[in-house]
């Protein structure tokens, strides 16, 4: 539920050039308007489910993108089975788009091969038509050892090339080089998990076996376990224990009821998992590869620069 401070479900992930937006709450497009990131003109964007606060924010930006004069780009929705049902009735809302729109629905398991990486939906326990995302990367090759290439005298060119592409070569001497001679071991890509809503469930834990980031609601507290099992939702101490089977590197908690602030649902889960934390409105967790450090919460690193201050505009007037 939004409050003064917070905005309902959505989540930019950027990677290289891509802007995935995971959910579409209302006023996403303005958040993001606020935000340093701007309102890029998005490619993707995927529903987690169906419950307003998740997608209530899509006709606006749809619109906004139109009224820019988006043409060209097209743009595809991805969604559980009924996203297509979701859509006819939106379509008197959103009315005619001079871009192209498609519309998919996946089921659990269905990934979407991206060559460096693939997007793996998964069931989640909120109602029937509900899924989580998880971002895999695949294995990257593993450091490319100059020394040893040198002194083994492999010649800078397209030896090299084969040999980090796991291939062997012959060197003009006759002598063999392995690849595993001069490439270290295959070094493992990064893993972010979002479950949008759902409460704790056995399928989150295994889509997020030792990910880099577990994105996990956590509408309440334990003071409320039975509302959140009422309605097919997570306590702080729900996402922890989750987080705690799957070997997470770090727990992030979202999806907070109006009653709560952040500060006590991150203490409770810290009781169970230490690395968790519980970001607000224009933070932005950082996620390097495993060997260069830790996912990192940097707080407000998407926030605007702060407007000039008054006197400044009057003077330049
Ligand atoms: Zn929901
Ligand atoms: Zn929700």
């Amino acid at each position: 539920m939004p409050t003064a401070q917070r905005a309902p479900s959505s989540l930019l992930l950027r990677r290289g050039g891509d802007r995935l937006l995971f959910d579409c709450g209302e006023g996403t497009q303005r958040q993001l308007q606020r935000s340093s990131v701007g309102l890029a003109e998005l490619e993707e964007v995927f529903l987690s489910h169906f419950h307003a606060d998740h997608f209530l924010g899509l006709p606006g930006m749809l619109k906004t993108f139109a009224l820019r004069g988006r043409t060209e780009l097209p743009l595809t929705i991805y969604g559980p089975r009924g996203l297509r049902d979701l859509f006819g009735r939106l379509r008197p809302f959103v009315g005619r788009l001079p871009y192209e729109l498609t519309l998919v629905e996946l089921a659990p398991g269905e990934a979407l091969e991206r060559g460096d990486h693939r997007i793996e939906p998964f069931a989640v326990d909120h109602g029937a038509a509900s899924l989580g995302y998880a971002l895999i990367e695949h294995e990257r090759p593993g450091r490319f050892d100059v020394a040893t290439a040198d002194a083994l005298g492999v010649p800078p060119g397209p030896e090299r090339g084969r040999l980090q592409r796991g291939e062997a070569v012959t060197l003009p001497d006759g002598r063999a080089v392995a690849a595993a001679e001069v490439v270290g071991p295959s070094r493992p890509g990064r893993t972010v998990v979002i479950t949008g809503d759902t409460a704790p469930t056995p399928t989150v834990v295994q889509a997020a076996h030792g990910a880099d980031v577990l994105v996990h609601e956590a509408t309440f507290a334990a003071e409320e376990r039975e509302r959140a099992a009422e309605t097919q939702h997570s306590t702080a101490a729900d996402a922890a224990e989750v987080a705690r089977l799957a070997g997470v590197r770090l727990l992030v908690l979202t999806h907070v009821s109006t009653r709560y602030f952040g500060p006590e649902l991150a203490r409770e889960a810290r009781e169970i998992f230490a690395d968790t934390v519980v970001p607000r409105d224009f933070d932005v967790i950082e996620v390097p590869f495993p060997e260069r450090g830790r996912p990192e919460l940097r707080k407000g690193a998407a926030r605007p620069a702060p407007a000039e201050p008054r006197s400044a505009v009057a003077e330049s007037l």
